[in-house]
């Protein structure tokens, strides 16, 4: 079976499969697992610019959050963050509905860590785009665009099915020549971008928090990333903005981002940093809709999974990829070895 995308919903699915005995290759178009839980490595620093935190709910990802703080890939994050905007700051405490119970977890020693332990005892071809899914008679082909036409083919030349554990956007693109049915539900789905910017500086702000909510202006988020447990070496902050702004600032360029985002940071009495990247994330935030966790029409034999079937976030990623497992395992090519 072939797993489109390594992000938190495909390693799950991949590993729920080899569990049961399925054969399973996964393919990402990026260098390292992990998607949006990811982590951006320059000269001496390390940022996560994606999924911030992760919170636990279900008790089966409960059960599998203490396999990766065992493994030393996560750990609770001690933070209690401010809430900025409209009068001035508070702390979060009683301000969110759930935080009196809510633990925030992050993965050590950088956000893509648990993906990394997931991945890797797993067939995973990296710098892999797939650009096409190709049907016959006897399977699954897939197109990628690092090996121009070149098709990417599973150990018996084909496929016997593809999961697409992809953003929604990109699983439509995809399934769209072939299942009507899929592509409605991935159109139906909102995703949103966001704009994050990560700071380093010489020294530590002189702030009165380490994380915030932001509820006014352009910015929705702040994080000491260097505070979160494991992390250490250069002083650095991430700022992500507001969903609405950063739909109308899509297609800004990096440089007006920037100062905007500053300018934002610097009214609550940050300094200017010493360096920023900025990162654009197209699929960042996905509006409440589809709780189904997964799609799987099984006459095509092609799947859908991923956050936006499940909430939104790394848990639902994590129990989508699982939902689907459990709906195909009971068809799918096993290892010779395996076979009666
Ligand atoms: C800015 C931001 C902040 C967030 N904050 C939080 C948070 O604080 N807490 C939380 O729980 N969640 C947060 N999230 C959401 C969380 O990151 C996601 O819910 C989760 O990581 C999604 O996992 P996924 O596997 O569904 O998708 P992804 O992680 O997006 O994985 C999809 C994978 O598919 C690959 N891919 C895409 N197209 C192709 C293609 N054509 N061919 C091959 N590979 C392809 C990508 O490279 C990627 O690795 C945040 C997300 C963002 C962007």
């Amino acid at each position: 079976m072939a797993i489109v995308g390594a992000g938190l919903a495909g390693l799950s699915c991949a590993r729920r499969l080899r569990e049961q005995g399925c054969l399973v290759r996964l393919f990402d178009k990026s260098g390292a697992p992990g998607g949006r839980m990811a982590t951006r490595h320059g000269e001496g620093w390390q940022c996560d610019h994606g999924a911030q935190y992760f919170t636990v709910r279900d008790p089966d990802f409960q059960q599998e959050v203490a396999r990766w703080i065992a493994a030393g890939r996560a750990a609770a994050w001690p933070v209690r963050p401010a809430v900025l905007g409209g009068g001035g700051l508070r702390r979060a405490a009683g301000a969110e509905k759930d935080a009196p119970a809510l633990v925030r977890y992050v993965g050590t020693p950088s956000m893509r860590a648990a993906a990394e332990g997931l991945a890797a005892d797993l067939p995973v071809s990296f710098h892999a785009t797939i650009t096409a899914l190709e049907r016959d008679g006897q399977g699954w082909r897939l197109h990628s665009r690092e090996q121009g036409a070149d098709l990417v083919t599973g150990d018996s030349d084909r496929f016997d099915a593809v999961v697409l554990a992809l953003p929604a956007p990109q699983a439509q693109a995809l399934a769209a020549p072939h299942s009507a049915l899929l592509a409605r539900r991935a159109d139906a789905a909102a995703m949103h971008p966001c704009w994050a910017l990560m700071l380093r500086y010489d020294l530590p702000p002189a702030l009165p928090f380490e994380a915030a909510f932001v509820n006014s202006g352009p910015l929705r988020w702040i994080a000491r990333d260097s505070a979160k447990p494991g992390r250490g070496g250069v002083e650095t902050w991430l700022l992500h903005a507001e969903s609405g702004w950063s739909s109308e600032h899509r297609d800004s360029d990096a440089q007006a981002v920037a100062a905007e985002l500053l300018a934002a940071f610097s009214a609550w009495g940050a300094p200017a940093p010493a360096a920023w990247t900025a990162h654009r994330w197209l699929y960042a935030q996905t509006e409440a809709g589809d709780a189904s966790r997964h799609a799987w029409d099984p006459g095509l034999r092609l799947g859908l999974a991923g956050d936006w079937l499940a909430g939104g976030r790394v848990e639902g990623a994590w129990l989508s990829g699982r939902a689907l497992a459990d709906s195909v395992a009971a068809s799918c090519s096993q290892p010779p070895a395996d076979r009666p």
